[in-house]
């Protein structure tokens, strides 16, 4: 852990934000509880990726909730129970287990993700890599599938997994959302919830968790509608994409306009760069602005993918992948038609009915009446099997059954008919976010250090509370005051209301979980009626009157103003 990362979570400890679950036992490495003020910036990340995700796109994007535990035949469907796996190998010595491509990776400085266990085991081979803990042999690098097995029920027999991504709900349910919502397409189907995975090494914190929540959307399209996505939405997006091209030539992120993704030809679907951009707008939203696209190289992609691009965060000097966006092309609906027999395809309408000759066979019944009972059953069971093209070349070649020629019973017709449309199977965009490493990637991007002091710089639309309220001193009547105000911003705004300890010591501890904006009600409150505004991030204060402190408030909190702006500024540090 670097030195940030152990400050993060010293500070989420001591101030509710995280920390380790069941920690009363010693804890389970990658599971982690979240406190009142991680759980309240929690709800803040996850209800601006709806604003972003679903209400900004409510004319295509509707919201559902499904189960965590999953029956195997979906996930053997999806192919996790086959391909859901990374490369671990363990020390002969110590018997510790070990993330065989990162142990790779950081050994050797290379790129190791996507490589097969014999290629991992030859690298350790060759380099002599030994086990980073007790400098033991390794042993061969084998595959270790990351689903938490359940059994669903009293029966053994019926075996269920955690699901790794809420991803296959939207699949199976698909058909129903599609009949229910607007029977047309685009469509996407949005989910926030919980999945597990049964990480090898969980790491720093809330980046690799073994138990966390994820906010993905499907977005189902059809691949040959020219109909192009509402980039208007996303105007004046420019993202930094480094292509597969360029990262095999070791070459660095350039920058696009969003509809360039499209014509550079860059994303196999317009629909991929649509919400790339829609992430860009949500990371800068959570205050991150160092951020680009990176496209997976195709042994690094999933097995479900056909185009890959990460977005990668760089926080405090290190580079996390935030969010990934999938084109899983017709793949799920494919595989679950054919796991589930149920049929999942869409009708496609064609803008002018096509007018198509087809061919039906025509049996004489007359002739065929003539002949016995067994010849007819056989002749009726063959004919049954082929289709009109069948019989159509079994005529031509003369073919005969029972020594009877067959075109004695039948013939070919041929009629035009106006065909309206054809079915297919719709393609899957997928943005997905990890929402605890958002959290986490959040925090640690605000964290920020003055004159000894901590504080979290969170966005205003981030931080766990809007405003806090303190009587400048622990005494009567200034308590009295401080929360009757409390009492009246309360039922506008998020507020805290603290009157322990000093005022340096409460100032401190909203700094800390990056409270934007503090009011004091002083001495000088108690004479006119006026309050300080105190600026979590300048530590300025201004006096405005009691009367204009909700539009203070409103104007700081919802219109961006300067602090000078909505008071008369008060001189001198207000730490
Ligand atoms: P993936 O389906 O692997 O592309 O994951 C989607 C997103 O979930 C990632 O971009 C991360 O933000 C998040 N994520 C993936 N694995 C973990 C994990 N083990 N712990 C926390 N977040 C994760």
């Amino acid at each position: 852990m670097t030195n940030v990362h152990e400050k993060v979570v010293e500070l989420a400890k001591r101030r509710g934000i995280f920390w380790p679950s069941y920690e009363i036992y010693g804890g389970v490495a990658g599971l982690y509880d979240l406190g009142p003020i991680g759980l309240r910036i929690k709800n803040k990340i996850v209800r601006l990726w709806r604003k972003f995700f679903i209400e900004d796109n409510d004319d295509m994007v509707v919201e559902i909730e499904t189960p965590l535990v999953t029956p195997s035949r979906v996930l053997e469907a999806s192919g996790h129970v086959e391909n859901f796996t990374d490369p671990i190998v363990e020390c002969k010595k110590c018997g510790r287990v070990f993330r065989a491509d990162h142990l790779v990776e950081e050994a050797l400085k290379i790129n190791a993700e996507g490589l097969k266990p014999e290629d991992l085991t030859r690298l350790i081979r060759e380099h002599d890599l030994k086990c980073p803990v007790d400098g033991g042999e390794l042993g061969e690098v084998r595959l270790f599938n990351l689903l938490f097995r359940t059994q669903i029920g009293p029966y053994s027999s019926s075996v269920g997994y955690l699901r790794p991504e809420t991803a296959q709900g939207m699949f199976t349910s698909f058909k129903r959302v599609y009949e229910t919502f607007r029977q047309r397409l685009p469509l996407g189907i949005a989910q926030v919830g919980r999945v597990a995975r049964n990480e090898i090494s969980p790491r720093q914190g809330l980046i690799r968790m073994r138990e966390f929540s994820i906010m993905e959307v499907e977005f189902f399209i059809d691949p040959e509608s020219g109909e192009s996505p509402p980039f208007e939405r996303v105007k004046g997006e420019r993202l930094k994409v480094l292509t597969a091209s360029e990262k095999e030539k070791g070459g660095s992120p350039s920058e696009f306009d969003v509809e360039e993704l499209v014509t550079e030809r860059i994303v196999v679907n317009p629909w991929m760069a649509y919400w790339m951009a829609v992430a860009s707008r949500f990371v800068k939203a959570l205050g991150i602005k160092d951020f680009y696209f990176e496209e997976k190289l195709p042994h690094e992609r999933a097995h479900y993918s056909r185009q890959t691009f990460d977005q990668i965060v760089l926080v405090k000097g290190e580079k996390v992948e935030i969010s990934g966006h999938a084109y899983r092309g017709d793949y799920d609906l494919n595989r679950h038609s054919s796991f589930s027999g149920e049929d999942l395809s869409v009708f496609r309408k064609y803008e002018q009915p096509k007018v198509v000759k087809r061919k039906s066979v025509v049996v004489n019944k007359e002739a065929l009446n003539k002949e016995g009972k067994d010849f007819v059953k056989e002749f009726m069971s063959r004919l049954t099997k082929m289709s009109p093209e069948e019989v159509e070349e079994a005529l031509r070649r003369g073919e005969t059954i029972d020594g009877r020629p067959i075109a004695n019973y039948v013939t070919i017709a041929e009629r035009e008919e106006k065909v309206h449309g054809e079915k297919f199977i719709p393609h899957v965009v997928e943005p997905s976010f990890g929402v605890e490493r958002s959290l986490y990637l959040a925090i640690l991007n605000a964290y920020s250090e003055r004159k000894d002091r901590t504080l979290l710089l969170l966005p205003k639309e981030i931080a766990p509370y809007q405003v806090a309220v303190f009587p400048l001193l622990e005494r009567e009547p200034l308590i009295s005051k401080a929360k009757a105000i409390y009492e009246r911003l309360r039922t506008e705004f998020e507020t805290i209301y603290d009157d322990s300890g000093s005022i340096g010591r409460r100032y401190a501890r909203v700094d800390e979980i990056g409270v934007p904006y503090s009011v004091t009600v002083d001495p000088q409150s108690l004479e006119d009626n006026t309050v300080t505004i105190r600026d979590r991030d300048t530590w300025n204060q201004v006096r405005v009157k009691e009367e204009d402190l909700i539009t203070a408030l409103r104007k700081l909190l919802y219109d961006n103003a300067r602090l000078e702006s909505v008071g008369i500024p008060v001189s001198g540090t207000h730490e």
